[in-house]
């Protein structure tokens, strides 16, 4: 997978560069930049930093090329014909139900960040796609693998946007403990080198669980900064006093369905690609490798699920089961909000421990009963159903996993199994069994 990404994403790159997306450019080319663990500076970003330049370009390709766009529409279901190829899919709208018939279909809905309270990830990135998939009888990888942005802003009534930190601290801004030290010398964290997500977001973590955060979090100092070097990076930092409250939120996910690097599945005629992917980026991802993964791969799950479609059409999808489950979820009184956020953050996120991941289950437990209790009488409710299922289904996951991997890897980090263990260098892997979720590690 690695390779292919790799060996696709300067073409990419290349043909966003042709297009004219927004880069930040040097010497007539774009601008490349150091971040936190890499080798090499090799970031690079558009003019306004955010990802809203490539996405623009990619929906004004797709509509050049007749695409069709539909808004306000959640999946419920892939649906499957008589031989067990991927058909389509049933989706809910706030106005009913509908039903997608299609040679291949790409599974692309992106992470799960929101299953935990403290995210920064748009609404609705409740990890949908690996419920899908789980149901649809793909297996999943690498679950437990949880990334946390350390620098996020925690300031009372604002969103907990992402801050650069990593060019941030590099220029000589400082990240203070309540009394003062700055947690980067604290753990002996020198250079861009060490600054990675992990490491920073334990680190403050470990800071806030002894006693020593502010707020649930540290105190970004940016008014350290020479003055010779603010200027130049002032972009970066949100507007207000220079020194601002951040703490750790959650960010991607590591795991993910299991697929090829052409984006196939173990379904036929089902694809995935982008962040509902696993298996990319080991135990922790470095910055910038995301959006690179999403485009390398994801033309490749395109052509892949193109030709399949030419090959031949799968039969009538069969919605019984599908509709039969809807039913189901509907049943119930309405009017109740899933806890499985704030269980995710207390007990399954940046620190975790046996007792803490055993009593998120039994809560976990309690939330899929309490979701089986509650219904609503309206499609827009049942959106919302959905979500909960979802969110607790991908809250199962990581749990399980986290407490079958009992050491402590990149993201992933035990308390009561600090170290790294060479015997679990293998993925594990998640798979739909008659009764439970079933997971083993993942070998060969
Ligand atoms: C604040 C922030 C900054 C980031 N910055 C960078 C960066 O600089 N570089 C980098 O490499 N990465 C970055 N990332 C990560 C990167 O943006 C994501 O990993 C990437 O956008 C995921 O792309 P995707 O296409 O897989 O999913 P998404 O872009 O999340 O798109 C998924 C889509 O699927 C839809 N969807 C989901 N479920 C359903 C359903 N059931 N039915 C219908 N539709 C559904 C969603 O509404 C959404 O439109 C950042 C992430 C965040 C949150």
């Amino acid at each position: 997978m690695v390779e292919a990404m790799t060996q696709r994403v300067v073409d990419e790159m290349r043909l966003f560069w042709e297009e004219g997306v927004d880069f930040l450019e040097s010497g007539g080319k774009p601008h490349t930049r150091w971040a936190a663990g890499h080798s090499k500076p090799r970031m690079i970003n558009t003019r306004n930093s955010s990802g809203a330049g490539f996405t623009r370009f990619l929906v004004r390709k797709a509509l050049a090329k007749g695409v069709t766009l539909l808004g306000g529409i959640t999946v419920a279901s892939l649906l499957k014909d008589a031989s067990g190829r991927c058909a389509g899919a049933l989706a809910v709208s706030a106005e009913g139900l509908s039903i997608y018939q299609a040679s291949a279909v790409i599974l692309a809905t992106g992470g799960g960040a929101r299953a935990y309270a403290r995210s920064d990830n748009p609404r609705g990135a409740v990890g949908d796609g690996y419920g899908l998939a789980y149901q649809a009888g793909v297996p999943l990888v690498d679950m437990e693998f949880v990334q946390f942005y350390p620098v996020c802003l925690a300031e009372p009534g604002r969103a907990p946007l992402v801050i650069i930190y990593d060019a941030l601290l590099e220029a000589g801004a400082r990240l203070e403990n309540s009394e003062g030290q700055n947690i980067p010398d604290l753990y002996g964290m020198e250079g861009l080198g060490s600054l990675t997500r992990d490491a920073l977001g334990q680190a403050i973590w470990r800071e806030v669980s002894e006693g020593r955060g502010v707020n649930g979090g540290a105190l970004l100092d940016i008014t350290t900064i020479p003055a010779g070097r603010a200027g130049r990076i002032s972009h970066l930092w949100p507007k207000g006093t220079g020194r601002y409250k951040v703490a750790p939120a959650c960010h991607f996910f590591m795991g993910g369905v299991v697929a090829s690097p052409s984006g196939e599945t173990e379904v036929p005629g089902l694809f995935a690609a982008g962040e509902v992917v696993g298996g990319v980026h080991g135990a922790n991802r470095l910055a910038g490798n995301a959006l690179a993964e999403a485009w390398a791969l994801g033309r490749a799950a395109g052509e892949a699920a193109a030709a399949s479609a030419m090959d031949g059409c799968p039969g009538k999808p069969g919605t019984g089961e599908a509709l039969e489950d809807l039913h189901g979820l509907a049943l119930g009184k309405p009017g109740r909000r899933s806890q499985v956020p704030s269980i995710m953050w207390e007990h399954v996120s940046l620190e975790r421990c046996r007792d803490g991941l055993i009593k998120a289950l039994a809560l976990l437990d309690h939330e899929a009963e309490a979701l089986s209790a509650s219904g609503t009488q309206d499609f827009a409710g049942l959106m919302g159903l959905l979500e909960d299922r979802w969110m607790l289904l991908a809250g199962e996951m990581v749990t399980r996993s986290a407490l079958a991997r009992e050491e402590s890897r990149g993201a992933h980090s035990r308390s009561d199994h600090p170290a790294e263990d060479p015997s679990w260098r293998c993925p594990l892997e998640i798979r739909r069994g008659v009764k439970d979720m079933r997971i083993e590690p993942r070998l060969g």
